[in-house]
């Protein structure tokens, strides 16, 4: 990294500040298996200084009332984030494992143009205050005129996984800081420094007040269930997995606080009978994008049982052709994954689909030609059926199930065979019959015939157990947001 090392601390009411404890804990690059490096280690008394610093900064600023104030702010960490992009790629690439050519795209330069830009012109258009008109409510000839106000919801506890950390973490910082809330983000300790990175950059280069933004990172996954019980914290917005998800729910339940979940997902990638397989099959080993560690990576390869044989044929090879190994080389369409422990947990999914029945057709194992990092080798089974694990539980690596069906009304059904609802791909030869297709699976974002639903402006989120609430888009700003319903006397 050039001229912006690494940032060690954390940034708790304005000051970027080490752990009471002094305690720091290791940032390991995932392609190598080397330390990158420290970072500072909070515990309890962290976390209780950033929820106090961001209720005063909520309570005692202009920052919740101050539209001017907060465009300007978005804005300025924009300009900061832009001016420090390549030593943030970079770091990404270190710390997440996540192949240059993911930073093109989601992983950092398509958040970096909209996410935070896209609030901000937000403010002025958001619909603040709307009138119901006057009415005589009961009916006693007292008329009342009525508006419902929008207010910032109050102290957003935010927590993050570190699959995509600048998208999520940016994804979440520009509609609640938008809306007026301060914050406390607890990032994953997977992949620190970005968070620490943009830490830095809100204190240094931007007005945002001490307080509005606090980034507490810990070795201690569950410091975030301060967040749930703490009665200065007024709702909690979590990114992770479904498993911890419900975790935080519970923290949360003990304040009785409002939750926004974004949890995980087993997508379907639902190719119709009249889909051009030869042609469009490659975008089943998407799967690999990012070693499959993506939420909303489509990763059940749904095809019509007529077509089956040569559905898999096409998907080994496309997923044969594709480049891994260090994440740095462009060619290189896959990194690692990050962790020894997300490696093992992505194995022990593929010995399950072995001892089930399931046809491991590609890969299945740890590649033999690259000397370090959490790799695991592009992996194809077949002969997966619905009840299977590996049909139902999101394995989280570069692991592609296929699974055949009869009619578009069983793939319908198998495809809503699932606890989660949180994206999809559907492709034919017939858009329309694709729509009629996509209202009829229970699922938040889906995309027909290769074309990408993401954006700012884009709700995304899940039914079912993918999550509650909606990111981005008008959807996601009013998630931010408390209603207030008021009237006074009509004149
Ligand atoms: P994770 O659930 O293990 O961790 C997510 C965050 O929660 C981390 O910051 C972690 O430190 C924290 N955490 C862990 N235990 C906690 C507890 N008891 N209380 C409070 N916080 C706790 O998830 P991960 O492994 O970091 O990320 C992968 C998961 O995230 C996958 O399931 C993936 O589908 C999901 N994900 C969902 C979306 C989405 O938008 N729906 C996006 C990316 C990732």
């Amino acid at each position: 990294m050039s001229d912006h090392e690494h940032e060690p601390r954390m940034l708790i009411d304005g000051v970027l500040t080490e752990a009471a404890s002094g305690a720091t804990f290791d940032n390991v690059n995932p392609a190598t298996e080397k330390v990158l490096g420290t970072t500072s280690d909070a515990g309890h008394e962290d976390m209780a200084a950033a929820i106090a610093a961001a209720r005063r900064a909520f309570d005692e600023t202009s920052w919740a009332t101050d539209h001017d104030l907060r465009t300007t702010c978005l804005l300025q960490l924009q300009a900061a984030l832009e001016g420090e992009r390549e030593e943030l790629r970079a770091e990404l690439i270190a710390e997440v494992g996540c192949p240059v050519i993911t930073t093109y795209g989601p992983q950092l330069d398509a958040p970096l143009r909209e996410a935070l830009a896209w609030p901000a012109a937000m403010i002025a258009e958001f619909p603040w205050r709307r009138s119901l008109g006057p009415k005589d409510a009961f009916g006693m000839g007292s008329l009342s005129e009525r508006e419902v106000w929008k207010e910032p919801g109050g102290v957003v506890g935010t927590i993050t996984p570190w699959t995509f950390p600048v998208e999520i973490i940016l994804n979440k910082l520009g509609p609640l800081l938008a809306m007026g809330n301060t914050c406390v983000l607890k990032p994953a300790p997977d992949t620190p420094w970005n968070a620490t990175r943009i830490g830095r950059l809100i204190a240094e280069h931007t007005d945002i007040p001490a307080g509005v933004v606090n980034i507490v990172l810990s070795s201690d996954h569950a410091l975030g269930e301060d967040l749930g019980t703490s009665p200065d914290v007024d709702m909690i917005a979590f990114t992770g997995s479904t498993v911890t998800g419900r975790k935080v729910m519970a923290a949360a339940s003990t304040t009785l606080k409002p939750v926004f979940l974004e949890l995980g997902g087993k997508s379907v990638n639902l190719f119709l009978d009249d889909a051009d397989l030869a042609a469009e099959i490659g975008s089943a080993a998407g799967v690999c994008f990012h070693a499959g560690q993506g939420c909303a990576i489509p990763t059940r390869l749904l095809v019509p049982w007529s077509r089956y044989d040569e559905a898999v044929e096409l998907a080994v090879a496309a997923m044969e052709s594709i480049g891994y190994g260090d994440p740095a080389d462009p060619s290189n369409f896959m990194g690692p994954l990050v962790s020894a422990r997300q490696r093992d947990r992505v194995l022990g999914h593929i010995e399950s689909a072995r001892t089930e029945g399931a046809r491991i057709v590609l890969g299945g194992g740890i590649p033999g030609h690259l000397p370090a990092g959490y790799y695991v080798e592009p992996t194809v089974i077949a002969d997966v059926t619905p009840s299977m694990t590996v049909a139902q539980e999101e394995i989280f690596g570069p692991v592609l199930v296929v699974q055949g069906f009869d009619d578009d009304d069983d793939a319908v059904r198998i495809a809503n065979d699932s606890t989660y609802g949180l994206s999809g791909m559907i492709t034919s030869g017939d858009v329309e019959r694709a729509k009629a297709i996509a209202a009829r699976i229970r699922t938040g974002t889906l995309g027909i015939n290769g074309a990408i639903w993401y954006g700012a402006d884009a709700p995304f989120g899940g039914y079912k157990q993918s999550g509650i609430g909606r990111q981005c888009g008008i959807e996601g700003l009013e998630m931010f947001t408390e209603t207030k319903t008021v009237a006074w006397p009509a004149t």
